[in-house]
């Protein structure tokens, strides 16, 4: 088989270490869900209301990934750089039309995660109806741990979720308060895309998201994944 040639080399594999193993896990998409904690939706002028509205979701590119344990320089562009502390799940099977009940085939494992974001962008956008990227896809926003194996048909759907900057709390809730659990993201985001092994979901963040600034310490905590940790460094 005659080897493709390419005018410079192609953009690297992003990854993500797995727990327990010397391989890594090659990532594919990142989907993020908007808005799926109520006080979270509250707190951002938005509320959700389950009965009559469905999940959204935004992406970030897997180049935007960064390993837990990073110093990221505070991005361009923004005086308002926000954390927001949630838990991932790592696709391992390809899925289409999914039902909730089977949702837990794609699963390989879970994460913690940072939704980095750039508030001010993001809300300038939503303001103007335009899209979300400024605020939210860009470089080293999204942090996540190593990959953690689930086991059988195990769901995350309960355990805390938390988040410290400098030792003081700024984000503390539960998983069974996600308004759309992780089966019904799975079967809702397999309706409108062909999921695969290494696509990422970001379930999105509770109440209590806030501004970080250089030289700030986020740590971060899921129940059964892991912690997390972040460095904020000075701009560049
Ligand atoms: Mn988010």
């Amino acid at each position: 088989m005659t080897q493709a040639n390419y005018l410079w080399a192609p953009a690297p594999v992003h990854s993500l270490p797995v727990r327990g193993s010397d391989v890594r896990l090659p990532v594919r998409r990142i989907f993020c869900v908007g808005r799926n904690y109520y006080a979270h939706a509250v707190e951002m002028g938005r509320p959700v209301d389950k009965a009559t509205m469905s999940p959204f979701y935004f992406l970030k590119d897997a180049s935007a990934l960064v390993d837990s344990g990073a110093t990221v320089p505070y991005p361009t562009g923004t005086s308002n750089y926000h954390f927001e502390m949630e838990l991932v799940v790592a696709i391992g099977k390809p899925g289409f039309r999914v039902d909730e009940a089977n949702a837990h085939e794609l699963i390989y494992g879970y994460g913690a995660g940072l939704d980095m974001t750039r508030r001010d962008l993001q809300l300038i956008a939503r303001e103007q109806g335009r899209p979300w990227d400024l605020g939210k896809n860009f470089e080293k926003s999204a942090v996540c741990t190593e990959i953690v194996p689930a086991v059988g048909a195990e769901v995350l759907n309960v355990g805390a979720i938390k988040l410290q900057v400098n030792g003081v709390t700024k984000q503390s809730a539960d998983l069974s308060m996600l308004i759309w659990n992780v089966r019904e993201i799975i079967a809702d985001l397999s309706k409108f895309y062909h999921l695969e092994p290494g696509d990422l979901i970001y379930t999105g963040t509770p109440e209590g998201v806030g501004a970080v600034k250089p030289g700030d310490h986020i740590s971060g905590h899921v129940d059964g994944v892991g912690d997390i940790v972040l460095t904020i460094g000075q701009a560049e």
